[in-house]
This record gives structure tokens, C-alpha cells and sequence, in this order.
């Protein structure tokens, strides 16, 4: 049955080709965009909604809720980066990657959770990163956010399981993406190089484990964290 399916940041990258792949399996699909384009095609509602704003958030599931119904998946994948080595990172960098990786992930959920929790059912899906388990120099704010959402997202799963919502955390490695596209190519190649499947993966990658977490052949998983990084993390 199509189920009301609400994904963050899912103009672009990430976020819409896990879209698109549940779309295409004819689930409403509900995504966020701010100020960019809205992103066309595949039967997707875009609602315009900055994830740091407690009232566009409410808006957005207004909205939702009146066009698809209340939201039955939630994938928080709306994500930023401001790297930079800690003795040179503002604080407002610190922040605001935290705001926007963490904190509205609680916010989402918080909101989420009351549909789910009237319908005794509920999927929910972190996109955390493999630099959660793994540090990276110049990126301990994203660090700690990605780490972040493991803690929230296994308290999430101890809290509601009894009501049958489920919480899970997808664990991408380098992803080919806008996000990626900046680093520079000496840096990419000394990431590939500590991935043993050799190559960065691609977004469809990344919707296929969030494609299977929402699934009901995943309907008694929970807690868990699901790595789709090459084998970077060796499975952590
Ligand atoms: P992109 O930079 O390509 O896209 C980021 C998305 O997040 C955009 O849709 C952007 O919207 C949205 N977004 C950012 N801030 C906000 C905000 N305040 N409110 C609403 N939407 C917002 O990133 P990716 O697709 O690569 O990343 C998606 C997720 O996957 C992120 O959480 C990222 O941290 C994570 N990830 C990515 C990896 C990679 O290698 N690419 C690896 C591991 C994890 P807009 O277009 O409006 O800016």
C-alpha cells in the first residue's frame, strides 16, 4: 500500500535518488527543498521548508499531512558540512552543522512520532555517515553530529519500538554527490584508496538500504546501523 513517505533534502543528491527509487515503488512521496529549484517528476510534493526553522518544519507537515496523509516514513537526510581543523573552526560552524544534522533530526522525529504513535506503525531513517565511527581530520563537527544521530536513533528505538516504529541509521561512505564534488581530486584519491571496493558509491546506493529499512522485510529491525561505504568501516 503506498505509504506517506517524507524525505529531507531531497531535491538533490541523496535525498532524491532515494526519492525517486520509492516513488517508483509507488509510495507519496513528500521532499524538502529551500531555496533552489523544486525537483520535478516522479509524482514527488517538493514543500519549501528550512530544517533549522521549528515552523517551517511544522508547515511542511501540514502540508504533508493534508496532501498525503500523516508521514509513515521519515528519512532525515538533509545534511550540511563546514569543514575546517578545530584550532581554525568558528563556532557558528560548530553549530551550525549540529543544527542542521542533529538537532533537526530531533525535531523531525519529535514531530514524526506523533502520526506514527496514533498508527501504531512507523519507519524512521537517519542518514548518518561512516565519518560517525570513523573521525575525520577537519570534520569534527560533521563527526559529531553523524555520531549524534546513532545515539538518537537507538534511544529512538528503545522509546517506540513497543508501538511498532522502528528507527535505523544508513551509514554512507563517499557518495558522488554536490556535497562531494568540491574536494579536491588529490583528496578523493586518498579516500578511494582506504576503500576496499575501490570506488565512491552512488546515491542509488544509499536508496536501496533506505529503501530496505522501510520495507516490510525489515519490519524487525531496529537499533541498527547500516553501512553502505565500500567496506571503509569494515562493517562498524
Ligand atoms: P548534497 O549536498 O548533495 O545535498 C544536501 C541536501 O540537504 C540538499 O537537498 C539540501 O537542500 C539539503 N539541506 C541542507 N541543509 C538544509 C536545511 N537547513 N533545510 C533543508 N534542507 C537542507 O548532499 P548529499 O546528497 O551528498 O548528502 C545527503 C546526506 O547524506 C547528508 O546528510 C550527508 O551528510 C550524508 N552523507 C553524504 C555523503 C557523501 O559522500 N555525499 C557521505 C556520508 C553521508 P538545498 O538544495 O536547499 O541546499
Amino acid at each position: 500500500m503506498a505509504r506517506s513517505v517524507f524525505i529531507t533534502g531531497g531535491n538533490r543528491g541523496i535525498g532524491f535518488a532515494i526519492a525517486k527509487m520509492m516513488a517508483e515503488a509507488g509510495d507519496r512521496v513528500a521532499v524538502t527543498y529551500r531555496s533552489g529549484e523544486p525537483p520535478s517528476g516522479h509524482g514527488i510534493l517538493p514543500v519549501q521548508c528550512d530544517i533549522t526553522d521549528p515552523d517551517q518544519v511544522e508547515a511542511a507537515f501540514k502540508l504533508i499531512e493534508a496532501e498525503h496523509g500523516p508521514v509513515e516514513v521519515l528519512v532525515a537526510n538533509a545534511g550540511i558540512t563546514r569543514d575546517g581543523l578545530l584550532m581554525r573552526m568558528p563556532e557558528e560552524d560548530f553549530a551550525a552543522v549540529i543544527d542542521t544534522n542533529l538537532t533537526a533530526a530531533y525535531r523531525l522525529a519529535k514531530r514524526a512520532t506523533r502520526g506514527m504513535l496514533r498508527a501504531r506503525k512507523g519507519r524512521m531513517i537517519f542518514i548518518s555517515s561512516a565519518v560517525a565511527m570513523l573521525g575525520e581530520a577537519g570534520q569534527s563537527n560533521y563527526a559529531a553530529a553523524k555520531a549524534g544521530l546513532i545515539g538518537f536513533s537507538r534511544s529512538l528505538a528503545r522509546e517506540l519500538g513497543s508501538r511498532n516504529i522502528t528507527s535505523n541509521v544508513v551509514a554512507p561512505g563517499l557518495t558522488s554527490t554536490d556535497m562531494t564534488a568540491v574536494l579536491p581530486e588529490e583528496r578523493i584519491k586518498a579516500l578511494l584508496a582506504q576503500i576496499p571496493l575501490g570506488s565512491t558509491a552512488r546515491p542509488e546506493d544509499i536508496a536501496a538500504a533506505v529503501r530496505f529499512l522501510a520495507s516490510d522485510e525489515a519490519s524487525y529491525i531496529t537499533g541498527a546501523v547500516l553501512p553502505v561505504d565500500g567496506g571503509v568501516g569494515m562493517g562498524h
